[in-house]
């Protein structure tokens, strides 16, 4: 929320002293520096895309699976959600970026990769030869790793769900056959009304070869029992 309000929060209450979103979370120490020498409030609520990467510490994991942020942000601008609004569009980390920090993870033991994103399978990152790599050919690099065993990703967005990805689930062993592929209604009316760009029929099609959790949102506001009846149909076992 820092991020929507930025200086409005200031204005509400002038005993803060910072005020700054996730993605600026890396200048926080320059912000209490300034905030020190000046005493005036410091208020950081831009998006830098991937500067945060770079100043993070390097990725540890004494055990044996690890969490890698691939992307941020999101783009699809469901009208439920608040997640564009604070923490920006969609944003892929390069690609040889999140494979130095997948090689750093193995060298520690680690064997099981989670790739994290808003919409991770958005992923859209460029390598070094400003190629385009989508998340099926990131997951079958990451998987090719020396020492990885298991590859997972989440959360994915229905739309982005690409036929690449459902041949990865095929053709990589080291991707887990699990799913996490929010749903959020079985009415048309309802996706329609959240901006979700998908009918439900399309979403099935996608996922009735996979094992799946899927969040589902219902508004007894906004749901007729019909709504409510379809979303109950679309939960049950093919
Ligand atoms: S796709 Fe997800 S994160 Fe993006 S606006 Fe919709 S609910 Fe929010």
């Amino acid at each position: 929320m820092a991020s929507q309000e930025g200086e409005a929060i200031r204005k509400r209450a002038p005993h803060v002293d910072m005020v700054f979103g996730p993605q600026t979370l890396h200048r926080v120490p320059s912000m209490l520096d300034a905030r020190g020498n000046n005493q005036i409030a410091a208020v950081d609520v831009t998006f830098p895309e991937i500067e945060k990467f770079d100043h993070l510490p390097k990725p540890s994991s004494d055990g044996a699976t690890a969490f890698v942020s691939i992307m941020e942000g999101c783009s699809k601008y469901c009208t439920f959600c608040v997640v564009p609004y604070t923490r920006g569009e969609e944003v892929s980390r390069p690609f040889e970026a999140v494979m130095d920090e997948v090689i750093h993870l193995s060298d520690q033991g680690v064997r099981e990769i989670n790739l994290l994103g808003q919409n991770v399978n958005a992923y859209r990152g460029e390598n070094q030869l400003g190629d385009e790599i989508d998340l099926a050919e990131l997951i079958a690099c990451v998987a090719a790793v020396d020492g990885i065993d298991r590859v997972r990703f989440t959360t994915s967005h229905p739309v982005e769900f690409t036929d690449s990805l459902v041949d990865a689930f095929a053709d990589i062993p080291e991707l887990v056959s699990h799913l996490h592929l929010p749903v959020q209604s079985g009415s048309d009316r309802i996706l329609n009304a959240m901006k979700r760009g998908h009918t439900a029929a399309e979403y099935i099609e996608r996922w009735k070869e996979s094992a799946l959790t899927a969040p589902i949102s219902a508004s007894r506001r906004t749901s007729s029992s019909a709504s409510l009846a379809k979303r109950k149909k679309i939960l049950k076992p093919r």
